[in-house]
């Protein structure tokens, strides 16, 4: 069962992208609920909004315990919340993945675009589609974290341990990629290992 962060912004279409991959799902709005599931969506929206809503019950604390053990997938908003530095006094990020981010650095102009990707993932590369909404930019990644795709010569995607960050939208894309690789692909792969050991 993986949650899907439901407090605030576009979360109905992960439900929709876990649908297709037949991955049970459950809306998360309270901290105590994490305790049902073995992965979470924290999806895009307004980061200033999610940082208040989080504030008013609590759930960061609640949040960082469940990071130490199980995946989550941020998307947008959701990498500006797993990031551990952003300087914007209005945003309290997770610290979740190692990185630093400028939430508004593509300026006003460029609010969206949609363009062709390669990404790479369980040394497999794929071409997808993605949309960027307001992106945030990432502009520090520290060592423990690998780079899973470039935009124009900037990270765009991220992982660090059981953990993805995009600064882009594969739930408008109906890209299945990252939400399997997160809460399927990356224990099927550990298994084998283990059986094989
Ligand atoms: N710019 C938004 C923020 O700062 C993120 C945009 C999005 O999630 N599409 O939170």
């Amino acid at each position: 069962m993986i949650g899907v962060l439901a407090l605030q912004g576009n979360y109905q279409k992960h439900i929709q992208i876990l649908d297709t991959l037949n991955i049970r799902s459950m809306e998360i709005r309270y901290p105590e609920e994490l305790d049902s599931i073995n992965g979470l969506v924290i999806p895009g929206g307004e980061s200033t909004t999610i940082t208040d809503l989080m504030n008013r019950i609590d759930f960061f604390q609640t949040l960082r315990e469940f990071s130490k053990e199980k995946p989550i997938l941020g998307t947008c908003a959701g990498l500006i919340m797993m990031a551990k530095s952003v300087p914007d006094s209005r945003v309290e990020p997770l610290g979740i993945i190692d990185i630093e981010i400028d939430r508004n650095a593509y300026g006003r102009q460029i609010h969206s675009f949609t363009d062709k990707l390669s990404v790479k993932l369980n040394g497999k590369e794929s071409q997808i589609t993605a949309t960027f909404i307001r992106a945030p930019k990432i502009t520090k990644v520290n060592d423990e974290v690998e780079i899973i795709s470039e935009y124009a010569g900037e990270p765009v995607a991220v992982k660090q341990g059981l953990h993805l960050g995009l600064a882009f939208h594969p739930e408008l894309d109906k890209v299945t990629l990252f939400h399997e690789f997160a809460f399927k692909s990356q224990f099927i792969n550990e298994t084998k290992k283990h059986h094989a050991a």
